[in-house]
């Protein structure tokens, strides 16, 4: 591995966060002293059931739900396929051809199912977006038909930073008898989630994204997964032993669940006042950035949005340039969303909300965490308006204006 410049400031949150102290030593713990199996029968298996079972309750307890809700998985990714699939394959014997909705916004974990079940004949809508990134309930409500099994719905966007009303297209999808999921991986422990009263059915979380380690997940299903009548709302994806209700065969990785669980500790008990405060730092960048550099445009909606996201275009200005003068600055930042970072197309999100590609071209993801500061957005303000100011001053584009 390159020896590199470790002193970064780092505004990338969005895409990974580094991960916190006391959830590195609770991984510690179990890596040092409880190598067993969770499913095996003796001393050192017992143990780490212990662990495994302590964590779930854990982060239950966090989010308000029964351990039973909770099945963990190896990613975000991993489990929107759960979910999406899953529901597919418990609804395979349901009369006439089944139908999904979802939105032209979500990401590639949820986009992509949704396109490979499409491809086998299942029957997918996706939602248009108004130009701040919102999906119409009213639309959702107009789309449900008699073959829809499934509505998947994203909380937040991971580009935009966009929240949706999950709260009332829940509701809507649970009175005409369809199963809801939203991938919460991007909103999990910075805002409160849509489990109450007529909240979701199924919700996928990811730890890398609060100071967890990564390759870890979960998905939460309400109510055991099931109906009163014990019909479960999903089938498995994988096949092999019965971990995890029966719902993800592998040996559960133990430690990276604990690491999650202290991560969604440590997010939910702190939520409220991270929120305030990284509200507060958002809301001051994205002042700044519209006042101070001309021809610069906010994507998503101004309050609708994630604490931590801010997302601007910029006129004239090519985005991956951007992101590697700001780089070579020392600031980590992306451009569209980290997945699809290292290709030249147009973000999918950028283009549902009918941002031109003149601006779409020029887009920079900006998301705070724990660790960002004031003068450190002042810092990058400024740093930012001189990258911006020396790309177009370059820009055969910008001259023409
Ligand atoms: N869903 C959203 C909204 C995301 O932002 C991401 C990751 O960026 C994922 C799903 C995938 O999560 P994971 O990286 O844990 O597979």
């Amino acid at each position: 591995m390159k020896d590199r410049d470790l002193a970064r400031v780092y505004l990338d949150h969005g895409a990974t966060t580094p991960v916190h102290p006391e959830v590195l030593n609770a991984m510690i713990e179990v890596y040092k002293g409880y190598q067993g199996n969770p499913s095996s029968l003796h001393e050192t298996g017992l143990v780490a059931a212990e662990y495994l079972e302590a964590s779930r309750e854990t982060i239950a307890t966090v989010m308000g739900t029964e351990p039973g809700n909770i099945v963990f998985t190896g990613s975000g990714t991993e489990a929107d396929n759960m979910a999406i699939q899953g529901v597919i394959l418990a609804t395979e014997d349901e009369v006439g051809k089944q139908h999904v909705i979802t939105s032209s916004i979500e990401h590639p974990a949820v986009l992509s199912t949704c396109k490979f079940l499409e491809r086998k004949g299942i029957d997918v809508t996706f939602l248009p977006v108004n130009e701040e990134g919102i999906v119409d309930p009213v639309e959702m409500q107009e789309a449900i038909t008699p073959r829809t099994v499934l509505i998947s719905i994203m909380h937040a966007n991971n580009e935009i930073g966009t929240v949706q009303p999950i709260e009332e297209m829940s509701k809507i999808s649970r009175d005409a008898g369809v199963i809801f999921h939203t991938d919460a991986v991007q909103s999990f422990g910075k805002i409160p989630l849509p489990l109450d009263g007529n909240g979701v059915h199924l919700l996928s979380a990811s730890a890398h994204k609060i100071y967890g380690p990564k390759g870890v997940g979960l998905l939460y299903m309400a109510n055991g997964g099931m109906e009163g009548d014990g019909k479960p709302w999903i089938k498995p994806i994988l096949h092999g032993g019965g971990h995890e209700h029966g719902l993800r065969p592998a040996t559960e990785n133990t430690p990276g669940i604990a690491g999650f669980a202290k991560a969604a500790e440590i997010a939910f008990t702190t939520m409220e006042s991270e929120m305030a405060r990284e509200r507060d730092l958002r809301d001051m960048l994205i002042d700044r950035v519209l006042e101070e550099i001309p021809e610069s445009h906010l994507n998503g909606h101004r309050t609708k949005r994630l604490p931590n996201n801010a997302n601007f275009s910029f006129k004239g200005v090519e985005g991956e340039s951007l992101l590697m003068r700001l780089s070579m600055a020392g600031y980590d930042v992306s451009t569209g969303s980290a997945c699809s970072s290292k290709s030249n197309a147009i973000s999918h999100v950028l283009e549902a909300i009918g941002l031109p590609g003149s601006l779409a071209q020029g887009s920079l993801r900006v998301t705070i965490g724990r660790s960002t500061t004031k003068s450190m957005l002042k810092d990058f303000t400024m740093e930012l308006e001189k990258c911006i100011g020396d790309l177009r001053a370059m820009s055969p584009l910008w001259e023409e204006k």
